[in-house]
């Protein structure tokens, strides 16, 4: 009987074969719905998982390190490709990435590609955070090349509040199981209501993640968070999409009425993009 591949020897394939791919997805200004950037999200097109199954495993086997080299790269090229599709990224770090001093070199040398004008955020789980003592360093080194450090999956479960005090962080994303029901779970409305007030009072940018539907993107507005990503707005989509369809970031106040909504990549109801999304 044959036996199936290790996950280790299917990860070196796809490594050495240049299988993996990135998908983008806006984030936007809820009020005027331009994109204000795009969160890389890593696709392996001949798996049958999404990241949210094969980055966990990467984690276990050690080869996470390899993986977001690997993200660096492609972001790198798909902006030497479409220099004028991305002016604001987001990488997602792993934690193993962000207690290990040579990610600052790598994050350095994505940035030196565009010759600066790329501006650079990471985001970091909360489950990352919890050895504020052995991320600092590299949270620091990041902060000083002006890249923004962020907290993905705000309100999950870890609520590491001593990593918020502890560590100069610039944002947090508000994880879509809070977004998403907002307006119809009074508990879940609540806890946004306070994750906002603590952002602020701290400093924080916010950005609520997985809106899904206008009264989700109308009520987030109302407790004051201007900046949100979700299918609303686009889903997650291969560069190509991406190639003069960026404009330019909203700056400044203003009291014109709203822009009608651009919606890059098609609403709620379009499919999921040229990925294959996690199985079930
Ligand atoms: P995440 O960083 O929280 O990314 C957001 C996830 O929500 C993405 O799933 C995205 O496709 C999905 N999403 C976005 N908008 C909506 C929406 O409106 N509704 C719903 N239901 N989902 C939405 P994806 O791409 O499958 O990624 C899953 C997770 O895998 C990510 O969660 C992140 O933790 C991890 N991941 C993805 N790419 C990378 C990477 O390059 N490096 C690392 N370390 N982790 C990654
Ligand atoms: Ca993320
Ligand atoms: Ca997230």
């Amino acid at each position: 009987m044959a036996t199936s591949p290790m996950p280790e020897t299917l990860f070196r394939h796809a490594l050495d074969h240049d299988e993996f791919r990135l998908a983008y997805q806006p984030i936007v200004d809820l009020r005027t719905r331009r994109q204000i950037g795009v969160e890389a999200l890593i696709r392996w097109p001949g798996a049958d998982v999404g990241p949210d199954i094969f980055i966990p495993i990467a984690e276990q086997i050690g080869l996470i390190r390899e993986i977001t080299q690997r993200v660096c790269d492609l972001a790198a090229r798909d902006c030497r490709a479409v220099p004028t599709a991305i002016s604001q990224l987001s990488i997602n770090l792993s934690a193993a990435d962000i207690q290990a001093a040579d990610t600052v070199d790598m994050l350095r040398a994505l940035q030196d590609t565009t010759g600066g004008r790329l501006r650079l955020s990471v985001e970091l789980t909360e489950r990352s955070l919890l050895d504020p003592e052995r991320c600092g360093p590299v949270i620091k080194a990041l902060r000083a090349m002006d890249i923004q450090v962020v907290i993905d999956d705000f309100g999950t479960g870890y609520a590491n509040l001593q990593a918020l005090l502890m560590l100069e962080l610039d944002g947090i994303k508000i994880d879509r199981s809070l977004s998403q029901r907002i307006g119809t779970s009074p508990a879940a409305s609540l806890v946004i209501h306070h994750l906002c007030a603590l952002a602020r009072a701290l400093g924080l940018s916010i950005v609520a993640e997985g809106v899904e539907t206008e009264t989700q993107a109308g009520l987030l507005y109302g407790q004051g968070i201007r900046r949100a990503q979700g299918w609303l707005f686009g889903h997650p989509q291969p560069i190509e999409h991406w190639a003069g369809m960026r404009r330019p970031a909203h700056s400044g106040r203003s009291t014109a009425p709203a822009d009608p909504p651009f919606r890059i990549g098609g609403g709620a109801d379009m499919p999921p993009g040229a990925f294959r999304r996690a199985a079930p």
